[in-house]
C-alpha cells in the first residue's frame, strides 16, 4: 500500500533520522520533518531519504516496522 513518508531532520541519540508514514502518532512536528515521497515500501523511503543526504536512516518502530532496525 502506498503512503506518504516523511524523515524526521532531527536525528535521534543515537544518530539516526527516523523515517515515518503519513497518520503515524510519531510523526515529527511539521517544522522538524521533510517531505520524502509517496512510496509502495518503506525500504523506498528510507533510499529516498539517503540520496537526500541522510547517512543514517532507520524506519519508525510503529509506522515503519519492517524497516526498524534500532
Ligand atoms: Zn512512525
Amino acid at each position: 500500500m502506498n503512503k506518504f513518508y516523511y524523515v524526521n531532520t532531527n536525528a535521534q541519540n543515537t544518530g539516526e533520522h527516523e523515517v515515518h508514514a503519513e497518520g503515524c502518532n510519531h510523526m515529527p512536528s511539521i517544522s522538524n520533518r521533510e517531505y520524502l515521497g509517496y512510496f509502495d515500501s518503506c525500504k523506498d523511503a528510507l533510499r529516498e531519504a539517503r540520496n537526500k543526504g541522510y547517512d543514517k536512516v532507520d524506519g519508525c518502530f510503529y509506522c515503519a516496522n519492517e524497516c526498524h532496525i534500532k
